[in-house]
C-alpha cells in the first residue's frame, strides 16, 4: 500500500454514508488517493448496522410521511442502491426481494390512502391496492381478529430490506478493487481537523497527523461537534433520539408492513419488518424517545454530549414547545413508557395491534441489542426542530 503524505479527500466516518462517498470518488471521479478513517473495529458498527435500523430500502413509495416532492428524490436515491445491488449480484447478501406495504386502518385512513394512490401510482405505477381479501390470502395475520376495514397500497418483489452494514463493506471492497491509493484506517478516531494556510487540512488521529486537500464528516452527531470546532454550525444543536424495536417470538409477516403516519407527529408511524438478522422474523418498531446518548450502546462521552445538546435559552424554548403540543407530548411520554422493562410492551402493543390485531403482550420482547440513536437537529434561531430536512447538510457540506 502506497502511503500518501497528502491525499485527495479524507473522509471521516466507516458507516453507509462514509463508503458509498468512498466508493463514488474511488470508481467515478479523478482523485487519486482517499483515506477513510473508522473509529471502531469494522465498517458500520454504529446506525448503518442491521440490528440499528429496520433494515428498509426507502423508495418513497409506502412511505406517507414523505411529500410528493420528497418521495421523487428519495426514488432517484434508492435507484442508485438497488442498481448497485443488482449489478454487483448482490441479492440474498447485500439486499433481499420480499413484498412491501402501506397498511390503512378505519375508514378515514383507508379514504387517505386512496386518494394518495391516485396520486402516487404516477410516480410508482407498479403499485397496487389490496383489501382486504387479498390480504387474508397473503399476510393472512394482518386480518386475524380485526374488526375495522382496511386498504393495503403494496408493490411486490421489491428490493425492501438492506444490510447496510453488507452494502458499506462491499462499497469499501470495490473502492480498494480501484487502481487508486485507498486506505482504511480501522480504530483510528479523528479527534480533531485544522485548516492549513494553504487551504489544506490537517487530521489528528492517536497515529500522528493526515493532510488532505479535502474533508469530508460522515460521522453521524459528531459531525456538527466537528462543524462546530471549525467554526461553522453555531447556531444547531442536536437533540438525540433513540429507537428500540421488539421482536415477536414467531415469524408472522412475509412482507414489510407500514403504517399510515399520523401527519402530527414528527417521527415516522411504526412498522413491521421481517428481519435479516433473524431468519426473517418479524420486528417491530421503531420507538422515538429522547435520549442523552450520541451512541445507543457504546459508552458515554459527557463532554460531547453536552458540547451536541448545546443547551441554552433557544434549545429549551424548543424543548417546551414541543412539549406545549398535547400530541406531541403524549407521543413523548408513551414512547418513554415503552422503554420501561415489562411496563413497555404493554403499551407499545396498542400500535402493534394496528399492524396484527390479534397479537398478545407475551408475544413481543424488547429486541435487547437493538436500536440506534437518530440525532435530530434543532436551528437555535428559528426555534425549529428540522427533523432530517436538508438545510443542516447542505451548511456541512459546503463548510467541512
Ligand atoms: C432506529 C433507527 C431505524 C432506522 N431505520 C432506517 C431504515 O430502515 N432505512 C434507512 O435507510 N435508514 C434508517 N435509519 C437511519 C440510518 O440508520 C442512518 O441514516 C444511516 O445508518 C446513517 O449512516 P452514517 O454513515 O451517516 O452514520 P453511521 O452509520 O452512524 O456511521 C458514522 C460512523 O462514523 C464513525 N465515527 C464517528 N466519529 C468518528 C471519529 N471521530 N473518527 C472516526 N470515525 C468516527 C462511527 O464509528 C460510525 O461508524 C434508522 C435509524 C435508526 C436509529
Amino acid at each position: 500500500m502506497q502511503i500518501n503524505k497528502l491525499f485527495d479527500t479524507a473522509i471521516i466516518g466507516g458507516g453507509v454514508a462514509g463508503t458509498s462517498l468512498l466508493y463514488t470518488l474511488a470508481e467515478f471521479t479523478d482523485m487519486k488517493s482517499v483515506v477513510l478513517f473508522e473509529k471502531y473495529e469494522e465498517l458500520a458498527m454504529l446506525n448503518s448496522n442491521p440490528k440499528a435500523n429496520s433494515q428498509t430500502l426507502h423508495v418513497g413509495d409506502i412511505e406517507t410521511n414523505y411529500t410528493y416532492e420528497k418521495a421523487q428524490k428519495v426514488k432517484r436515491n434508492a435507484s442508485y442502491v438497488s442498481n448497485y445491488i443488482y449489478n454487483r449480484d448482490g441479492l440474498e447478501d447485500l439486499g433481499y426481494v420480499r413484498d412491501k406495504m402501506v397498511l390503512a386502518v378505519g375508514e378515514e385512513e383507508v379514504s387517505k390512502l386512496r386518494e394518495r394512490y391516485e396520486t402516487f401510482k404516477t410516480l410508482y405505477p407498479y403499485l397496487e391496492l389490496w383489501d382486504g381479501d387479498f390480504l387474508r390470502e397473503h399476510e393472512p395475520k394482518l386480518m386475524e381478529e380485526r374488526t375495522e376495514p382496511v386498504l393495503a397500497m403494496g408493490a411486490r418483489e421489491q428490493i425492501t430490506t438492506v444490510d447496510y452494514k453488507r452494502l458499506s463493506e462491499s462499497f469499501a471492497e470495490d473502492a480498494l478493487a480501484t487502481d487508486k491509493n485507498i486506505q482504511l484506517h480501522y480504530n483510528e478516531e479523528v479527534t480533531e481537523i485544522r485548516k492549513e494556510k494553504n487551504g489544506n487540512y490537517v487530521l489528528c488521529t492517536q497515529n500522528g497527523e493526515f493532510h488532505a486537500r479535502t474533508v469530508v464528516v460522515n460521522a453521524g452527531a459528531y459531525s456538527l461537534l466537528f462543524a462546530q470546532e471549525m467554526g461553522f454550525g453555531h447556531e444547531y444543536a442536536i437533540l438525540p433520539i433513540g429507537g428500540s424495536f421488539f421482536f415477536t417470538k414467531e415469524k408472522l409477516l412475509n412482507a414489510k408492513v407500514y403504517t399510515m403516519q399520523n401527519p402530527k407527529l414528527p417521527f415516522a408511524a411504526i412498522h413491521g419488518d421481517p428481519d435479516c438478522t433473524q431468519a426473517w422474523h418479524t420486528r417491530f418498531g421503531p420507538t422515538a424517545f429522547a435520549l442523552p446518548k450520541l451512541e445507543r450502546y457504546h459508552s458515554l462521552h459527557v463532554k460531547d454530549l453536552l458540547h451536541a445538546l448545546n443547551i441554552d435559552k433557544d434549545v429549551t424554548k424548543v424543548y417546551l414547545n414541543l412539549f406545549a403540543d398535547s400530541t406531541i407530548r403524549r407521543y413523548i411520554l408513551k414512547n418513554f413508557i415503552e422503554e420501561i422493562p415489562l411496563v413497555g410492551k404493554e403499551v407499545f402493543i396498542e400500535d402493534a395491534r394496528k399492524v396484527i390485531p390479534s397479537l398478545c403482550v407475551d408475544d413481543l420482547t424488547f429486541a435487547e441489542g437493538y436500536g440506534g440513536m437518530r440525532p435530530q437537529i434543532i436551528d437555535k434561531q428559528k426555534h425549529e426542530l428540522l427533523l432530517g430536512k436538508p438545510r443542516f447538510q447542505k451548511m456541512a457540506s459546503s463548510s467541512t
